[in-house]
C-alpha cells in the first residue's frame, strides 16, 4: 500500500492528516487521488466509512492551494447531515490555506444564505433543491468559474423523487461551466447513475471497492423485529443493556420524523438517560 507523499499530495496537507490521525492512505484515497490530481472526471463506488469524503476534499484542496478563489468547489449532497460533514471535513483539513465554506441546506434563512453566498466561499456545500432555488431566485452570486462539481453519494441523490431532483439538477448543471472535473461518489452502480455519467462526465476514472459488501467490516449490524406497540420497550432495554455494560458510551439513534425524535427524545429523559434531540 503506497502512503500519501507518494499519491502527489503536498506537505501541509500530509500533516493536517495526521493532525486527524490520517496516516495511511484507504484503498479509494489510493486509488482516486492521484486520478483527481491528475485532472481526470472520477467515479468512485466506495463503501460508507471507506474515507471516500478525504478521497475528494484532499485534491480539491490541494488544487484550491495552487490557485485559491471562490467559488471553486460545488459539492451536492442529499442530505443536510451529509452536508455538515463534508464542510467539516473541508474546514479541518483546509484550515492553513484559511478556508471559507457555505452550506446551504433547506430548513435554513434563504436571504442570509444568499448573502454568503455572494461572498465567495471557495467552497459550496449543498442540497440540490435549496441550491436551484437559490440559482433560479438570485443573481447575487455564480458559479460560471467553478473548477470541481462533487456529487456525494450519488445513488441516494437520485433516489430522491427522481423528477425534481432531474430539474434541479438540470438548473445546476446549467450554471457550473462546462470545463470542470467532475467527480461522483456512490455505494452502488445503479443504471441512472450510469446516465447521470454520461451526460455529466468525461471518460472519468472508476474506482470500485472489490468487496461486495457495501459497508465496513468492523460494522456489527442486526436488526429487531418487533411488534410497534413494543418497540419502545426494546429500545429501552437496550440502552439500559449497553449502559451497564460500558463505562464510557454514547449512543446515535436515527428516527424517522422530526415529532419522533422529539418524543422519543422525552421518554428516554423520564427513563433518566441524558438524551439531547437533534433536529434541524
Ligand atoms: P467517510 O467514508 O468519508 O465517511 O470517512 C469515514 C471516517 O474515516 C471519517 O471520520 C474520516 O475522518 C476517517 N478517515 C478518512 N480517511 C482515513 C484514513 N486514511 N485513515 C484513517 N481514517 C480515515
Amino acid at each position: 500500500m503506497s502512503d500519501f507523499p507518494s499519491l502527489g499530495l503536498s506537505n501541509w496537507l500530509i500533516q493536517q492528516c495526521k493532525q486527524m490521525g490520517i496516516n495511511k492512505p484507504t484503498s479509494v484515497q489510493e486509488s482516486c487521488i492521484p486520478a483527481i490530481l491528475d485532472g481526470r472526471d472520477c467515479l468512485g463506488c466506495a463503501k460508507t466509512g471507506s474515507g471516500k469524503t478525504a478521497a475528494f476534499v484532499l485534491p480539491v484542496l490541494q488544487k484550491l492551494s495552487e490557485d485559491p478563489y471562490g467559488i471553486f468547489c460545488l459539492v451536492l449532497s442529499p442530505t443536510r447531515e451529509l452536508a455538515y460533514q463534508i464542510a467539516e471535513q473541508f474546514r479541518v483539513l483546509g484550515k492553513p490555506l484559511g478556508l471559507r465554506d457555505c452550506i446551504v441546506v433547506g430548513g435554513m434563512d434563504m436571504v442570509t444564505q444568499a448573502l454568503e453566498l455572494s461572498k465567495k466561499p471557495h467552497v459550496v456545500v449543498a442540497t440540490p433543491g435549496r441550491l436551484a432555488d437559490h440559482l433560479r431566485s438570485s443573481n447575487t452570486f455564480h458559479m460560471k468559474k467553478i473548477k470541481f462539481l462533487i456529487l456525494d453519494e450519488a445513488d441516494r441523490l437520485l433516489e430522491q423523487g427522481c423528477t425534481d431532483f432531474t430539474k434541479d439538477l438540470e438548473v445546476i448543471l446549467r450554471a457550473v461551466p462546462a470545463s470542470r472535473q467532475t467527480l461522483l461518489f456512490s455505494a452502488t452502480l445503479t443504471d441512472t447513475l450510469q446516465e447521470l455519467k454520461s451526460i455529466a462526465m468525461n471518460k472519468p476514472f472508476f474506482w470500485e471497492s472489490k468487496s461486495e459488501v457495501r459497508t465496513v467490516d468492523e460494522l456489527d449490524q442486526r436488526f429487531i423485529l418487533t411488534p410497534e406497540k413494543v418497540k419502545d420497550a426494546y429500545l429501552v432495554h437496550l440502552i439500559q443493556k449497553f449502559q451497564d455494560e460500558h463505562d464510557d458510551w454514547s449512543i446515535m439513534i436515527f428516527t424517522n420524523t422530526c415529532k419522533n425524535c422529539q418524543v422519543l427524545t422525552m421518554m428516554l429523559r423520564e427513563f433518566n438517560f441524558p438524551a439531547i434531540s437533534c433536529t434541524r
